[in-house]
């Protein structure tokens, strides 16, 4: 709600005239409480929710070969009500999570001095602020992504996320309800440490929908290469598609956090290979010995980035197979003793178990 009677008042009070936004603005905001104008980000999360994903849903159900060719995981196809059942659930938990979330927030908005007022936001005040707030985000959501990826995080929160292998647009917020919340955090930050006008707020947050809807899309359309560090679809297709095992890729909107902490070893390798004809086991090798550098014994997670080659089960375990002298060496500790994947040593039958999981030992 703002301090001015009309327009007048207001031109009187900042001591010049209002720009053409800044009369709009007025105009929409004069007479509204703040407690409304900050409501207004739940309508906008449904509606830009339902929206953005459209036209990727259009693409989906065309199956128009022109656009397949930007599809990550082609052989995947999702049919309407798959779709629609996503984003069903989705708006579900958007009412009974994000919504009272929102209103039970508002005293904090308040508390860190969101404005609502006038004058507006300069332009460069508006793209330095939601900036600030897309580097705060990326980098706290990366450790929150982390920690959500050990034993504990992943078997009870995070396993909804991904029971999409080969995510979609209305994918994108489809999360446990802790999960939504636990995310919020890092969402929030940005504004907290740098407040701002409640209109960079809201840019902030459908701007923030926007970039996650496209990353879960499934498409990586050539026009987002142009935005720089963006991590786009394939980057996080990766991630989902590895899953469960996956230690790789785990920043949301760009990839300086991956890279700074290494894990996108894994991811790296496999852009390289796979763009060069080069032999299943040369391949293996070269991302058992990327991962291995990073978790020592790669077994494990090398398992779980070969089978982002999406080989068949038998070209998989043929692959397996006949790297299995390598991978029985080298999974061996430098004292001569046998070692198992989580670091053990001297446990012949769990390294025995855990390679037959990997397929290793199946031949
Ligand atoms: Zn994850
Ligand atoms: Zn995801």
């Amino acid at each position: 709600m703002l301090p001015y009677l009309n327009l007048q008042a207001a031109e009187a009070g900042l001591g010049r005239e209002l720009s053409f936004a800044e009369k709009i603005w007025f105009n929409y905001s004069a007479n509204k409480h703040d407690f409304v104008l900050h409501s207004h980000n739940i309508i906008f999360l449904c509606f830009f929710y339902s929206l953005v994903p459209l036209p990727y849903m259009l693409v989906e159900l065309s199956r128009s070969k022109k656009i397949m060719k930007y599809k990550v995981q082609p052989k995947v196809q999702r049919s309407f009500w798959d779709m629609f059942k996503c984003y069903k659930d989705v708006m579900k938990s958007f009412l009974i999570v994000v919504g009272p979330l929102q209103i039970l927030s508002y005293p904090t908005i308040n508390l860190i001095g969101i404005r609502t007022g006038l004058p507006l936001p300069s332009l460069w005040e508006l793209l330095l602020q939601l900036g600030v707030y897309f580097l705060v985000e990326d980098y706290v959501g990366y450790w929150v992504h982390r920690w959500l990826h050990t034993k504990w995080g992943y078997e009870n929160i995070h396993h909804v996320h991904h029971e999409y292998r080969a995510p979609i647009g209305f994918a994108a917020p489809y999360a446990h309800w802790s999960e939504i919340l636990i995310l919020g955090f890092p969402a929030f930050l940005g504004p907290a440490l740098i407040p701002g006008h409640i209109i960079t707020y809201w840019l902030w947050f459908i701007l923030r929908q926007m970039e996650a809807i496209d990353t879960h899309s499934g498409y990586e359309f050539p026009w987002t290469k142009y935005i720089p560090f963006y991590a786009g679809a394939k980057f996080h297709d990766y991630h989902h598609y590895v899953g469960r095992q996956s230690h790789s890729n785990f920043s949301s909107v760009f990839t300086y956090g991956d890279y700074l902490y290494g894990t996108d070893k894994g991811y790296r390798c496999y852009m390289v290979l796979s763009n060069k004809k080069i032999s299943g086991g040369v391949l293996l090798r070269k991302i058992w010995e990327w991962e291995k550098g990073l978790y020592g014994d790669g077994n494990w997670n090398m398992f779980s980035v070969y089978r982002s080659f999406d080989l068949s089960e038998n070209r998989l375990l043929n692959i397996a197979g006949r790297w299995r002298p390598f991978f029985t060496q080298t999974a061996r500790s430098t004292d001569g003793k046998p070692s198992c994947a989580n670091g053990d040593t001297g446990n012949m039958k769990e390294h025995c178990r855990l390679t037959t999981f990997t397929g290793v030992d199946r031949f």
